[in-house]
């Protein structure tokens, strides 16, 4: 039976925690109880530089309970790096991994959905949220409003989906290939392939605590999704370089008639024919500067090109070859 890890990044979380690890709790005993998981299943917290007694508790949850399992970070790092600390930790011991929140906003039993469609063959399960009405319209228009303008600038976002998400062994392996810093998962997730479906459920309030992503950190989270994944802002300087530079070749037509028909005073036709065309010019050549740096900056993530879901024909000899060499391996101990 697979194993299941629920990772779950905490930062600040004491208020919460007790009540989230009491659910979690209910939630995989049945889970085991119905034989869906495996008994050595964990809830795994990861501790993301909390200046709180998250960390103690976490501790204390362990020590009471197996079923609990804790990584504590170093220092804050943000919700993106903490959720990939626990899921590239417990890759190896893991089959299948959800990752949520510490507040239990995305519904809990959505799970059961999750770990159903999980057997029924896709690697990733996309947690989406039916409505919004229980955010606030701020956060519901801003949120929609990035993923419309995500969509816009190229990226393939999952509509409404926040980090609430199932992830097989074999696509957490693909997600390890990806080589960037700065990670915005649910842009890098959908690039990894391997079939994948999605659940709706309600998103709920926060039971207990304050949100911890205040106004500031959602826009920086916003312009890092933004920029980690389109150079399509560097291409606009570009066309409007363009745009510009064929606006100037008409103002020369403009200028020129002007300037014959005697209507100017002395300097005007030169100044504004040299504004425009050097204006269009110059932001020309920055867009074509700007496109050998975006350029160097999508290699420089050296993303995987491919990921092989599977081969036939070649892996029967491939693992012969490699059953041999640990044969052999074996031997020469
Ligand atoms: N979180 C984290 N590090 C941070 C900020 C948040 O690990 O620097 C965690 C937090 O503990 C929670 C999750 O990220 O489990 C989502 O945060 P929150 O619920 O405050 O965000 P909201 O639901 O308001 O968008
Ligand atoms: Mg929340």
């Amino acid at each position: 039976m697979d194993k299941l890890y629920l990772v779950i990044p905490c930062y600040n979380e004491e208020e919460v925690l007790g009540e989230t690890a009491r659910r979690l709790k209910e939630k995989m005993e049945s889970l085991i109880a119905r034989k869906q998981i495996a008994e050595e299943s964990r809830i795994v917290f990861v501790n993301d530089g909390s200046r709180d007694r998250t960390w103690s508790l976490i501790q204390e949850l362990n020590t009471r309970d197996p079923l609990f399992a804790g990584i504590n970070l170093a220092r804050n790092r943000g919700h993106q790096n903490a959720l990939l600390a626990g899921l590239m930790t417990v890759k190896e011991r893991a089959d299948v991994v959800i990752s949520l929140d510490a507040d239990l906003q995305d519904d809990i039993d959505a799970i059961d959905e999750f770990v159903e469609k999980y057997h029924g063959g896709f690697d990733i399960v996309y947690g989406v949220r039916k409505a919004r009405e229980k955010d606030t319209f701020f956060k519901r228009t801003t949120a929609q409003g990035f993923y419309k303008v995500m969509r816009l600038m190229g990226a393939d976002l999952v509509y409404n989906h926040a980090d609430y998400r199932l992830m097989s062994r074999r696509a957490l392996d693909g997600l390890a290939e990806f080589g960037e810093t700065n990670l915005f998962l649910r842009g890098i997730v959908p690039l990894i392939g391997y079939p994948s479906t999605t659940v709706e459920y309600e998103r709920n309030e926060r039971f207990a605590g304050e949100s911890k992503y205040p106004l500031g950190k959602m826009i920086s989270f916003a312009l890092e999704g933004l920029t980690s994944f389109s150079i399509k802002p560097i291409r606009m300087i570009t066309s409007l370089g363009f745009a510009i530079f064929v606006v100037s070749l008409i103002m020369f037509g403009y200028v020129l008639s002007v300037h014959f028909a005697g209507r100017t005073v002395p300097g005007w036709s030169t100044i504004v024919l040299s504004l425009w065309a050097i204006g269009g010019l110059q932001l020309l050549a920055i867009g074509v500067i700007g496109e050998y740096i975006g350029k160097t900056y999508m290699e420089t993530k050296s993303r995987p090109k491919f990921i092989v879901e599977r081969a036939i024909g070649i892996s029967e000899a491939e693992r012969q070859t490699s059953a041999a060499r640990s044969a052999a391996g074996a031997a020469l101990k």
